[in-house]
């Protein structure tokens, strides 16, 4: 017997993990840094650690008071209702509670590209189809409400992701309103605000709230996570805003307890732990600054905890940047192989990356200028 067609679908490409390419390369795990998944330079908040110690008894019991007062705390943190939060494992299980709560057979889902890529994959999962609006590098991938209006064609679900991974640029509220607006009744608009934190940029919840009157919109979502500026990837922890309207069906489509007890009581301390956050942007506004001034080759601007470089050609320069200890992220599954992304270190880290770069571009360049000096015999 067989899995179900599975054709279609394609498997995830994570950034790649130190001890993974140690091993590869044969080499010592403290030779490299890795600046591949968006990840936090310094590691989880300190509170969350603490209370993931403190709670670790406490994991023979079903997560339900745990996740009640952290729904409680992030709906007190956006002003919204209790029933508007739908926490999930990780944003990647709210974009699957989303597409769970929406697609019928045969519904399509508009995505960016380049984009990320789990937003089709999930969709694919759940019977749906996915269609694409491009973000146009001539544009410096610039994101307007015309942009996904040229493209959308009646989509069930539109995604936004702002700021975007990977290329850094956002969209304000403004344009994301009109793109609701602009859409049929029956199309939901998704903000992905992974990287919200890093960007000076109001949030799209502004949107939702109603507090009990009827002012929020009911066609708007916003996805944020607990993975990025919050440091803890490893826990598994995000979230979907969803309308007013939508609060009733997250019994309908979550998995029962998919936010586990460690992951709410690591989410509840971290939220509290605005030094640990604000430390965080600081440092990603540092380092993305730095990139942008040092790199010897073209660096968008970018609203989150990375920056896209233009490297012409990123396969090799990924590899030999990994071969000197720098890790990073080649987009060329992303669909821009002509660029890499790097995520924002801690200053030691950022200006390691920025020497290593600058020696594999400079080198290359000498050879292609040895190369064509070269003879012909
Ligand atoms: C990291 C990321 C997410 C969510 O990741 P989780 O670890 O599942 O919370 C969602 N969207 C984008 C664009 C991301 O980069």
């Amino acid at each position: 017997m067989q899995p179900r067609d599975l054709s279609d679908h394609v498997a995830y490409k994570a950034g790649r993990g130190i001890e993974e390419v140690a091993r590869e390369l044969g080499r010592d795990p403290s030779e490299f840094v890795k600046l591949a998944s968006n990840e936090n330079p310094h590691g989880p908040s300190p509170a969350a650690a603490v209370a993931i110690r403190e709670h670790a008894s406490s994991t023979s019991s079903y997560p339900k008071a745990a996740h009640a007062d952290l729904v409680a705390a992030i709906a007190d943190r956006w002003a919204v209702e209790d029933e508007q939060i739908w926490l999930a494992n990780g944003g990647d299980g709210a974009i699957d509670y989303l597409h769970r709560a929406t697609i019928e057979p045969g519904d399509a889902v508009l995505v960016p590209t380049p984009g990320f890529a789990y937003y089709g994959m999930s969709s694919r999962f759940h019977h749906g189809e996915v269609r694409e609006y491009p973000l146009e590098r001539t544009n410096d991938f610039e994101q307007t409400a015309d942009r996904v209006l040229d493209s959308y064609d009646g989509e069930r679900i539109v995604w936004i992701t702002s700021p975007h991974n990977p290329t850094g640029t956002t969209m304000s509220v403004d344009e994301i309103e009109r793109v609701a607006v602009e859409t049929d009744d029956e199309t939901l608009v998704v903000v992905d605000e992974a990287y919200g934190e890093f960007a000076d940029l109001d949030s799209a919840v502004s949107l939702l709230q109603g507090r009990g009157t009827d002012d929020g919109r009911d066609d708007v979502a916003v996805l944020r996570t607990f993975s990025k500026a919050y440091g803890l990837a490893g826990i598994r922890l995000g979230y979907a805003i969803v309308p007013e309207e939508w609060g009733d069906a997250y019994a309908r489509v979550n998995t029962p307890f998919a936010a586990s007890e460690l992951a709410c009581r690591a989410g509840l301390a971290a939220l509290q732990d605005d030094e640990h956050v604000e430390r965080t942007v600081r440092t990603a506004r540092n380092s993305r600054e730095y990139l942008r001034d040092r790199i010897d080759a073209d660096v968008w601007p970018s609203e989150g905890n990375f920056v896209l470089v233009d490297v012409g050609e990123a396969t090799p320069v990924a590899e030999a940047l990994q071969d000197r200890g720098v890790i990073v992220r080649d987009c060329s599954s992303f669909g821009l192989p002509g660029c890499l992304r790097i995520t924002c270190g801690t200053e030691a880290e950022t200006e390691r990356a920025v020497e290593a770069l600058n020696a594999v571009l400079a080198g290359r360049d000498e050879e292609s200028e040895t190369a064509t000096e070269v003879p012909d015999t």
